[in-house]
């Protein structure tokens, strides 16, 4: 079993430096078990099951390294720190921004898209989740500004278009009409605007986009727009 310092494994989940904490532990804020209070003399023994049992000033500890997290993105939340305003990682506890390993995007939604977002800090999994070569379907409503005219569907699927800027076509997509002005669009890549720019492809416009499923997970019911969970390893098989 591998073992932490008492000082580093709180710090490292962005509870404060290693001074802090140790000073945290000093006070006797740091216990095992609900037992004797955690000297930074000691070790702590790295089990699934550690959350719960160590307390932070009587709190459960954090997850571990390997969360993976789903978001119900809202509007108008970016999921890069280059851009100004509100991030999502903003609907994350505070001190989850001092995570080592970080906890990033796995992927990204445009501001101005909503729906299924992944989270994580666990860089083989988010690999694993974005390349195009294992072909993970992601599943996009968009609402349009103009009526679809039948040959979108043709010409999504062919593999053999071409967004401007680009060498290389898209891969196969499967449209599904839902009305004149809806559809549910399926892509396995994950290209810069993608969906937006393959309407646009058509003379069209997307005026909403929504992210309903990627791979076999979905958005649960009644998951509204900034909520979030934490997946189990069940849930998180579910992607691949
Ligand atoms: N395609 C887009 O155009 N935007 C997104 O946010 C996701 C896919």
């Amino acid at each position: 079993i591998p073992t932490s310092r008492v000082d580093k494994l709180p710090s490292s989940m962005g509870y404060g430096s290693r001074k802090e904490i140790a000073r945290m532990a000093k006070r006797g804020g740091i216990t095992l078990d609900a037992a004797d209070p955690l000297n930074v003399s000691k070790r702590i023994p790295i089990t699934p099951d550690l959350p719960a049992r160590v307390e932070i000033d009587g709190e459960a500890l954090d997850p571990l390294a390997g969360m993976v997290i789903l978001l119900n993105k809202p509007l108008g939340m970016s999921c890069s720190h280059k851009e100004d305003g509100a991030l999502v990682y903003d609907v994350l506890p505070e001190r989850w921004k001092r995570r080592d390993p970080a906890v990033s995007t796995i992927g990204r939604l445009d501001k101005q898209t909503s729906g299924l977002l992944l989270l994580t800090d666990d860089g083989g999994l988010l690999h694993r989740v974005i390349s195009p070569k294992r072909h993970i379907k992601k599943i996009y409503r968009a609402k349009l500004a103009r009526p679809l005219d039948g040959t979108e569907g043709g010409l999504f699927a062919s593999g053999q278009l071409m967004l401007e800027g680009e060498d290389k076509p898209l891969a196969p997509a499967e449209l599904e009409v839902v009305s004149e002005t809806e559809a549910l669009l399926t892509v396995t890549e994950g290209r810069y605007h993608q969906v937006r720019r393959m309407f646009a492809a058509t003379g069209n416009q997307v005026e909403k986009l929504h992210r309903e499923r990627v791979g076999g997970l979905a958005l649960p019911d009644g998951m509204v727009p900034g909520q979030w969970k934490l997946l189990s390893e069940e849930q998180i098989a579910l992607i691949f």
